[in-house]
Parts: C-alpha cells; structure tokens; sequence
C-alpha cells in the first residue's frame, strides 16, 4: 500500500525491500515499504503558546487535522512538501526542528486564504503560516523578508521625524535589500506624477527626499513610540 505523504518522512527511515515475508507471509509489491520507528525527543512544551503569541498563530490549538487546509492549498498543488497541516500538527507538538527543515518553502504561502474560507475550526491556517515565517525570522533562521525590511524602514522615518517621505522609504528600501535606485516602472510613474503635479510640489518632494523635515514639535516623541513598540513585542514574544 502507498504510504500516505511519503514525501514528509526521512529518507534514512523509509526501508523498501524488493522482497519481503513477514511470519512465512510473501508481501512483497505495494506492502514491501516500511519506516523505522522514531523516539521523539526534540519538542519544546511552550512552541505552540509561542507561534500564538504571532500575529495569525492564536487559533492554532483548534485544529482537529482534518487536512482541508492542504486539500485546498495553491500551493499543495504545485508542490506536496508545501502541507500547512503538517506543519500545524508540528507546532502543536513542538517539534521545532522538524519545522525548520522545512524553512526554505513555509514563506511561499501567497495568502489566498483558501485554508482560511475552508477550515472547519477558524484555525486561520494562512496566519499560522506568517506567524510560523515570522518566528523563524526573529529567530534568525531565515533571512528578513523584504516585506519585514520596509515595514522597518517605514517605521524608523516615523520615529525619527514624525512623517513619511514615500521617495525616501523607496530609496532606502532599495538600499537595503541590493535592488538598483532606478527601475523602469519608477521612470513611468514619475513621468506620469511629473505630468500632473504642480512643479512646486515636485520640487518640495525632491528635497524632501534628500532632507526629510521632522514634524513640528515631535521631540522625543518618536522615541517613546519606538520604546513602546519594543516593549509591547518583548510582552509578546519574550
Ligand atoms: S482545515 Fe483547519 S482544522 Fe483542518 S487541518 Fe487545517 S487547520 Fe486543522
Ligand atoms: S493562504 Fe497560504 S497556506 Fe492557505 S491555501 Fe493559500 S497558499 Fe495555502
């Protein structure tokens, strides 16, 4: 018989035979796979209360594994080893280091939220999935994701000056993540903004690309704010 998601098992823990009697039994052909038995010792009691402490990751202790989520998965079917149940059922045993065999494609979820719409237990699989990115993230096992480096960029122009200057945030968003300043879809759409704005204006935005103003009376304000986000994230996560 086919073992149900091969694919998720060990290479070195599945044993095929081409041969194989068992009790003066011949069952050899589809019966000749077999998988070592595992003693799982590497879980972590507090992973499950940790990915709920992630934004999207608080529903995770409902699920009952019925598996719709990765019946309806985009991305279970282009590729099998993309199983939102799994890891689910991975998080709620702690098996943090299973999870992170699997760091290179749990980001590829593209948020359709079909696992969302069809979960019977309000699970909300698809913000597991960003909590699960998230952790790895923090924890430094996977690299930032560009989305992660603009959020970041975006908030530090608040911090320092009370106001967000697009064109800045843009350019150091490029800075950070190795892409060239000048893209041919920025030509276009500036010529197009130059087209309609007044030059005043455009003029103003050039500058303040170069020398962002801070909001009158800002002070110290954006240092509370950072301290706060920090203390509410270290609320949250520890
Ligand atoms: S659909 Fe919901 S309950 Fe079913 S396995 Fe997925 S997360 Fe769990
Ligand atoms: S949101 Fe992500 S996990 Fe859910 S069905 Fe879409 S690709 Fe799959």
């Amino acid at each position: 018989m086919a073992i149900h998601e091969k694919a998720l098992i060990e290479d070195e823990r599945l044993q095929q035979h081409d041969e194989l009697v068992v009790d003066g039994v011949d069952v050899s052909g589809h019966w000749n796979t077999m998988i070592a038995p595992r003693t799982v010792r590497d879980y972590d009691d507090d992973f499950e209360t940790k990915i709920q402490s992630f934004a999207g990751g608080e529903n995770v202790h409902r699920c009952w594994q019925c598996g719709s989520c990765t019946n309806s998965c985009t991305m279970y079917a282009q590729n099998v080893q993309f199983n939102p149940r799994y890891w689910i059922y991975l998080t709620r045993l702690g098996m943090k280091e299973e999870l992170v065999k699997d760091k290179d494609i749990i980001w590829q979820c593209v948020s359709c939220n079909k696992c969302t719409n069809i979960c019977p237990k309000d699970v909300k699989p698809e913000g597991v999935m960003k909590a699960l990115a998230h952790w790895m993230e923090e924890e430094g096992i996977t690299e930032k994701a560009p989305s992660t480096i603009f959020d970041e960029e975006f908030a530090d122009q608040i911090y320092k000056t009370g106001r967000i200057e697009d064109s800045k945030v843009m350019q150091n968003f490029f800075k950070k993540t190795g892409q060239p300043l000048v893209q041919e879809w920025m030509k276009i759409f500036i010529f197009r903004m130059m087209k309609h704005l007044p030059v005043k204006h455009l003029m103003a935005m050039g500058i303040n690309t170069v020398h962002t103003p801070r909001t009158k009376s800002w002070g110290k304000t954006g240092d509370v704010l950072k301290n706060y986000v920090r203390e509410q994230k270290e609320a949250a996560h520890g």
